[in-house]
């Protein structure tokens, strides 16, 4: 249920409404638009009527919310949602890019990568201390020590990091360092661990599980909204299917499919979704054509000696390829390119 307000509502009448609300045991979020400010309710909704509300000072409109997932579609709040960090936008017009290793291996591997792809105008710096591996006798990433690396990353190239959060347990700890929060695909429905990401104001990036429908992984974002944190990044990274020459299907029908149902941005990880270095870059392509908030991009120095998917990994090199054409791609998408102007 929303409870629609004049934009124009004083402070004294979005409490009152916010009391008879939790008067009844339910929970509400308040949601500023541009053009009215919202207040979705959640809980046992059905001990409200809409004449409830009707007769509060400052209330417009309620409107019962059809879908399973409430906070996150666009009968909650219809324009796009824009993520701050620091000085950067997610979401709107922007088409912001996440690169970097798959794991942090090394201080030289980790810095090595990092410097390259500042040196190309990169601001979003991804790389894995905690790495949930299928096989429990795979690396599982350098953990604490790939926590202090990726804050000298950070003090040293100004980058915004991206990182995994594996479990509860770990969440203080890695929250301390990222912008982002990485929930990866094997974690999408880890109830416990969204509630917890729920309940500390960082922004998210919410991976699609690897059997995960659309709805699924939209009420697996529900339970983060649900909890007061909005600044949810949906990922899609490819789903199992029979298929076998690649790792994972990309399925960019969800990019537009979910961009009709939710107002969270959307980004595709192509490195995961096919798995094959040399058709990330066509994939990336795809994905910015179907109208993708941002990518995110595994980029290794020496893929041949990664120590977790580095046959998916881009070089530099080729990393900088792909850069360009987005470059070119970005306008016709409708889309900027959220990368530092660099001399050319
Ligand atoms: C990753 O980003 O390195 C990763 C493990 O991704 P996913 O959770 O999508 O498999
Ligand atoms: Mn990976």
């Amino acid at each position: 249920m929303m409870v629609l307000m004049k934009l124009d509502s004083q402070q004294q009448q979005i409490n009152d409404v916010l009391q008879k609300i939790s008067a009844r045991h339910c929970k509400g979020h308040v949601i500023y638009g541009t053009t009215r400010i919202g207040i979705g309710v959640t809980g046992e909704v059905s001990n409200f009527q809409p004449d409830d509300f009707l007769f509060m000072d400052g209330v417009l409109d309620v409107v019962r919310i059809s879908k399973k997932f409430k906070l996150v579609s666009r009968e909650a709040k219809s324009e796009d949602t824009i993520i701050q960090i620091g000085e950067e936008k997610i979401g709107g017009g922007s088409l912001n890019i996440i690169a970097g290793p798959c794991s942090i291996e090394s201080k030289d591997q980790l810095f090595d990568v990092a410097g390259a792809l500042k040196e190309m105008g990169v601001k979003f710096f991804r790389a894995g201390a905690y790495k949930p591996r299928t096989s429990p006798y795979a690396f599982q990433g350098l953990k604490e020590k790939g926590l202090e690396l990726l804050k000298e990353v950070k003090e040293t190239f100004g980058l915004y990091i991206v990182t995994e959060v594996k479990d509860t347990e770990t969440l203080a700890q890695v929250a301390e360092v990222t912008d982002i929060l990485q929930i990866g695909a094997r974690n999408m429905q880890n109830f416990s661990l969204l509630e917890r990401v729920g309940s500390i104001q960082k922004p998210v990036l919410l991976k699609r599980g690897l059997s995960a429908s659309i709805e699924d992984l939209l009420m697996s974002a529900e339970y983060i909204l649900a909890q007061g944190n909005f600044d949810v990044i949906l990922c899609e990274r490819g789903i199992r299917t029979f298929e076998t020459y690649t790792r994972n299907t990309l399925d960019l029908n969800a990019v537009p499919v979910i961009k009709g149902l939710s107002h969270l941005p959307v980004f595709v990880d192509p490195s995961h979704g096919i798995g094959i270095w040399d058709k990330v870059e066509p994939m990336s392509m795809a994905s910015v054509a179907c109208g993708a908030d941002g990518l995110m991009i595994e980029v290794h120095c020496d893929p041949g000696n990664a120590l977790s998917d580095g046959y998916q990994s881009l070089t530099p090199k080729n990393f900088k390829h792909l850069i360009g054409k987005l470059e070119a791609l970005a306008p016709v998408a409708e889309k900027e390119l959220n990368l530092d102007v660099q001399p050319k």
